[in-house]
């Protein structure tokens, strides 16, 4: 039987759940004496008993912490240009099934917009977190407001997708420091934004000889680091 996940703020004593969670408790068909997982967006999870549950709210008390599901052994940061419509939601959605840890949204020279609403910004991040639900880790990745690309910092590990560079992510990547993957927009990078990226340590990486959409780039990057098998 598959238990059910639940995302909480912290994982301490009893916890009392909003009304997004109540809903979902109740299409469930859950009651009170069951059991359900709840992990804290951070890393931990823990086994818990519903303790009370109506229409307006549920408590929930915890019993046992339990092993979260594995991260990656460094972290990851995708840095991903600002794409239009639904597309950063898909890449969001993939990137934490994937196992990234955060997402900065990264403004560009030809970004597709030059900004993101707050409202869509909150959208992304439940997006994060209910894919990290679903996915079953207990990690829900940061996705972080927009910063220029010449504000990402330094890295010893940082890889930028790049059409015409030959160096594969696989053959450079090691897990002795944390990990910045960065993907462009549809219109790609100005020559002089490479130039700066390498310029703070960024090595460019190949995605194989074909152009992959902006949105199909992230998830080329990360899915070159699972099947190392992560
Ligand atoms: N005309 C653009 C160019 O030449 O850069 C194409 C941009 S592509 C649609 C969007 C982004 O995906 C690129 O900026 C790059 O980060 C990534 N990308 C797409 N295909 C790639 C490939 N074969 N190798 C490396 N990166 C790629």
């Amino acid at each position: 039987m598959t238990v059910h996940r639940v995302r909480v703020d912290a994982l301490d004593g009893e916890v009392t759940l909003g009304h997004r969670e109540v809903r979902h408790l109740r299409v469930l068909r859950l009651t009170e004496g069951d059991e359900v997982r709840v992990f804290d967006g951070k890393g931990r999870e823990a086994l818990a008993v519903i303790r009370q549950l109506d229409d307006a709210r549920a408590i929930l008390a915890l019993l046992e912490t339990v092993d979260a599901a594995p991260e990656t052994p460094t972290p990851i940061t995708l840095a991903v240009a600002l794409l239009k419509g639904d597309k950063l939601s898909d890449v969001v959605r993939a990137s934490t099934e994937l196992g990234v840890t955060s997402i900065q949204l990264l403004s560009t020279r030809f970004a597709d917009v030059p900004d993101i609403s707050a409202a869509k910004l909150e959208r992304l991040r439940r997006v994060a977190a209910e894919a990290s639900k679903q996915s079953r880790r207990a990690v829900v990745p940061d996705v972080l407001s927009p910063i220029k690309l010449a504000d990402l910092p330094l890295t010893t590990q940082g890889y930028v997708a790049h059409p015409g560079s030959s160096d594969r992510l696989a053959d450079l990547l090691t897990w002795t420091a944390s990990v910045t993957l960065v993907s462009g927009p549809e219109g790609g990078f100005h020559d002089d934004e490479i130039d700066l990226l390498l310029t703070r340590g960024y090595r460019a990486v190949t995605l194989g000889k074909r152009i992959l959409r902006a949105e199909t780039a992230p998830l080329a990057l990360l899915g070159a680091i699972v099947a190392t098998g992560v």
